[in-house]
């Protein structure tokens, strides 16, 4: 962190982790309206695509995913790096709700329970390293949108309505560009080899691809380094290729 901040003098650790709390909440808030956009302009394209196929999916089915009685316990800053263009950082949330799953005609929980859970989650932001934090610190949603200055309405694509900037590419401020489950979380290595499919915007991780679900068919992240991942959906454990 004291490496960082000599490249970006007026990034706050405090601020950062208050921002990720509240982007938590956001999206959070978001998936359980059933409705992303809200968080448009803070996470990346290809998460945003993710979350509203997911949606979408559970939609088909006639389920809805709920996560009652929310509540973040700690947010700490877990690990900083840099890909040669962009820097990521991830902070590790422990929080609990009740999450559950229910079929929308009966009203029963097809997965989870009502009760409170704990939970861990790794969530990684990414930002261009040619970007520096300004002296009011770090702000969730600009007003404006940062290249053509109109009121900021971004679309599910990440563009600005108005000039059609990437506002979510990270080339302008943080956005959150990936998940991961605390049972599949670890530490970036610096020294692992990066295979073609690199995925810029898998914050950090490559995802390599899509595995599907044996237990119930919902599409898993392959991710590089990362032999079994737990299904988003059902919660099965998913042997991915490697
Ligand atoms: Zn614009
Ligand atoms: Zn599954």
């Amino acid at each position: 962190i004291a490496a960082f901040k000599q490249r970006d003098p007026y990034f706050s650790e405090q601020q950062f982790e208050d921002f990720a709390s509240t982007a938590f909440f956001k999206i959070q808030q978001a998936w359980a309206m059933r409705n992303m956009s809200s968080a448009n302009a803070f996470v990346s394209p290809t998460l945003l695509q993710r979350f509203t196929a997911q949606l979408d999916q559970l939609k088909r089915e006639g389920r809805v995913n709920r996560m009652d009685n929310l509540a973040v316990g700690s947010v700490e800053i877990v690990e900083i790096s840099n890909d040669g263009g962009n820097d990521y950082i991830t902070v590790k949330i422990n929080a609990s709700a009740a999450d559950y799953t229910i079929d929308e005609k009966s009203g029963k929980i097809v997965a989870g329970s009502r009760q409170p859970q704990p939970f861990t989650e790794y969530w990684t932001f990414l930002r261009s390293d040619q970007v520096k934090t300004k002296a009011g610190g770090t702000a969730l949603e600009s007003k404006q949108c940062p290249n053509c200055g109109a009121p900021l309405q971004v679309n599910a694509i990440g563009k600005c309505d108005y000039c059609g900037s990437e506002v979510t590419s990270g080339a302008f401020s943080w956005v959150l560009s990936e998940i991961t489950q605390a049972s599949v979380w670890r530490p970036r290595a610096a020294s692992a080899p990066r295979p073609e499919t690199v995925s810029p915007l898998a914050g950090g991780r490559y995802v390599l691809g899509l595995v599907q679900c044996p237990q119930c068919g919902a599409n898993v992240q392959d991710l590089f380094g990362v032999t079994r991942e737990k299904c988003w959906r059902c919660g099965a454990i998913v042997e991915t290729r490697q």
